[in-house]
């Protein structure tokens, strides 16, 4: 299939690798040039421009940072949207806003250009390992044409009906809980220390017992060793998922006090780490609170 990927970030670049190894013809780009230098040795063209990308493409992905990146992606004369020829589908994996999801969603209508949101779960290694998980939303023939791309990237697919947005909307739900269960081992592995027990014992049985699940198995080695940098998931990108969760919060009127929690401790973290760091460091910050040696 002749596609393009734009957004070769942390996770956009590996998840590309994996297209371009599967040997469809991929055409990049990306902001910062030089990052996509590695793909062009594996076979990709190099676009001048997100419009350049799409030209002549069936599927389009981008893998870019938040809303702003993505509309400044899309729009203008060298824009996605200009070059994307119509019936041609736009995947956007990134992490947006139900807000941006839907407007992108009507914008492309407009131009009689298919669209499917399809974020993913997974850190940059997951996505190298082609083990993401794909949460996707959108016309159901759209999933078709997506279909064997997403089974080159991912370990499975999630469909979640008609509504492109609604595929953000998950996403964001499982990022809060994400940092929930963060902040929730954080606190007991300060607890542990602080009363003698090594943060390793205490994750060994918590994991060998009622805890064993992916997100414990996952982020409970990173926060027992202190591995926050380099940054998977840089710090100011979980930022600005609980600003887009608290966002759908507030359209649809759910209190989510946690939620609150959570964002002033990654404040909290960015202001004394700075932002190149994991967003699990938040557990530095408690650790400090707690009196401990961070
Ligand atoms: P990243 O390494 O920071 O990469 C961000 C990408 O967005 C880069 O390609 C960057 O280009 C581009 N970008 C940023 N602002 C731009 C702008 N104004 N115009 C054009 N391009 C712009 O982030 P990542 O970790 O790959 O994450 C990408 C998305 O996946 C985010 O929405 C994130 O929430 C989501 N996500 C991340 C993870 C994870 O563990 N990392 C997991 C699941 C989902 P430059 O290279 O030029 O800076």
């Amino acid at each position: 299939m002749q596609i393009a990927f734009i957004g070769l970030g942390n996770m956009g670049a590996a998840i590309a690798a994996n297209l371009i190894r599967a040997r469809h013809d991929v055409a990049i780009w990306n902001r910062t040039v030089g990052k996509g230098r590695p793909l062009a040795e594996a076979g990709a063209t190099v676009a001048e421009s997100p419009k350049a990308a799409a030209a002549g493409r069936d599927v389009v992905f981008t893998m870019l940072a938040d809303d702003a990146a993505l509309e400044a992606v899309l729009a203008g004369d060298n824009g996605l949207a200009a070059g994307l020829k119509p019936g041609a589908l736009h995947v956007s994996m990134s992490t947006i806003s139900v807000a941006a999801a839907d407007r992108i969603a009507a914008a492309h209508r407009t131009r009689g250009q298919h669209f499917l949101c399809a974020p993913v779960f997974g850190r940059p290694q997951a996505a190298a390992d082609a083990k993401l998980f794909v949460i996707a939303a959108g016309d159901s023939a759209n999933l078709q044409t997506a279909r064997p791309l997403f089974d080159v990237i991912s370990q499975r697919v999630f469909y979640l009906g008609e509504t492109p947005s609604a595929a953000n909307l998950v996403k964001l739900c499982g990022n809060f809980m994400i940092l929930a269960a963060v902040e929730a081992m954080g606190e007991a592995m300060a607890l542990a220390e602080k009363g003698g027990v090594a943060r390793q014992q205490l994750l060994e049985v918590l994991t060998g017992t009622l805890f064993d699940a992916p997100v414990y198995r996952v982020y409970g080695p990173i926060i027992a060793e202190a591995r926050f940098k380099p940054a998977g998931f840089a710090a100011p990108l979980g930022l600005k998922d609980m600003r887009l969760a608290a966002q759908s919060a507030d359209t649809l009127r759910v209190p989510m006090p946690l939620l609150s929690l959570l964002r002033d401790h990654l404040l909290q973290t960015i202001a004394q780490e700075g932002d190149d760091v994991d967003w699990s460091a938040i557990a530095l910050a408690i650790k400090r609170n707690a009196g401990l040696q961070a």
